[in-house]
């Protein structure tokens, strides 16, 4: 898989220029909130850097990367509601890549969740943040005998999930108020990162499961190969969106805290090298000699192995999550 499969790079550019002008509009710094450190209470922590008017900072204990301040829930819903930069990723950013995602990523994804079930029939599965449904679908269409739900909070898009017959509630999960202990297996895709209180989060899935019900997420890994390489420059790093960066350690500490076992803390990325060549070649990135070189004088089987070498040994900074409600 390429990054430009499935973000075109002009699209993405006018969309995060789009994003800086809402975070004026919508979020007023004066009303921001300071946090101790989301993983672990810590207050003890270093700034890294400001970006879009938002300073990120790392935990000295357990190196978890986090916005701080950061805006209140109430202010995130309505950015997330409202916000024209919404709009315009719904539907100059992802529709047209929707399909090639469709077959590039929610297909794989269906694929290994359905294999995981392991035919077992009957469960309860919810999709936290579905969007347009694609990964239910594709779910559904593996394993037919299931519930399905898509918890979606916008509008818009709760209407295509309802569109193609699943069961939605419009909603942020925080906000679920029925349907304690009916699940499963909860799945949130690329969500924890943008949660103002991800142990609120998790507290909420919590009672949503089942006893021995699993949670499967994917998230950014504050210490993955493409963000450690670029750092501020990298586009992961994302305001007001990407507020929280764990990483391996720091998220199974999470989980655990919150009566989840780690069952898979992995970091199945493919496009760590794509994204920093991306960078160095297209928008002239300086990122140091070696990766320079790498980029303008090797191959790409040097490349591939490069990132077959950076999932293996959990660098990459797409990180996945599979835990048990104990
Ligand atoms: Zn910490």
């Amino acid at each position: 898989m390429k990054e430009d499969e499935i973000r075109n790079r002009n699209a993405f550019n006018q969309y995060l220029d789009l994003v800086a002008k809402d975070i004026d509009a919508y979020l007023d710094a004066s009303q921001f909130i300071t946090i101790g450190c989301p993983v672990c209470g810590g207050e003890r922590m270093t700034h890294e850097f400001r970006k879009h008017g938002f300073d990120y900072v790392t935990c000295l204990s357990c190196a978890t990367l986090f916005a701080n301040p950061r805006p209140p829930y109430e202010a995130m819903r309505r950015f997330y509601a409202e916000s024209p930069s919404t709009s315009f990723w719904i539907n100059q950013f992802f529709m047209p890549v929707a399909e090639t995602r469709r077959e590039k990523i929610f297909k794989p994804r269906a694929r290994y969740i359905a294999a995981m079930l392991n035919g077992k029939g009957r469960l309860t599965i919810g999709d936290v943040g579905s969007g347009f449904g694609i990964f239910l679908e594709e779910l559904r269409r593996l394993a037919p005998g299931n519930r399905y739900v898509a918890i979606e909070p916008s509008n818009e898009m709760a209407n295509l999930c309802r569109a193609k017959d699943l069961e939605v509630s419009c909603s942020c999960l925080e906000d679920v108020q029925d349907m304690k202990g009916e699940f499963d297996l909860l799945t949130g895709f690329e969500l924890l990162e943008h949660l103002v209180d991800p142990r609120l989060f998790l507290r909420r899935a919590s009672q949503l499961l089942k006893p021995g019900g699993l949670l499967y997420l994917t998230t950014l890994n504050g210490k993955g190969f493409d963000i450690v390489v670029l750092w501020d420059r990298s586009k992961s790093v994302a305001p007001p969106h990407h507020l929280n960066f764990f990483n391996p350690q720091s998220a199974r500490m999470l989980l655990e805290q919150l009566g989840f076992e780690a069952v898979e803390i992995s970091t199945p990325g493919e496009l760590d090298w794509d994204i920093v060549e991306g960078m160095i070649m297209n928008e002239g990135a300086d990122v140091g000699r070696l990766w320079n070189l790498v980029a303008r004088e090797r191959d790409s089987g040097c490349k591939e192995e490069l990132q077959a070498w950076i999932q293996k040994n959990r660098l990459s900074s797409h990180m996945r999550i599979v835990a048990r409600k104990s």
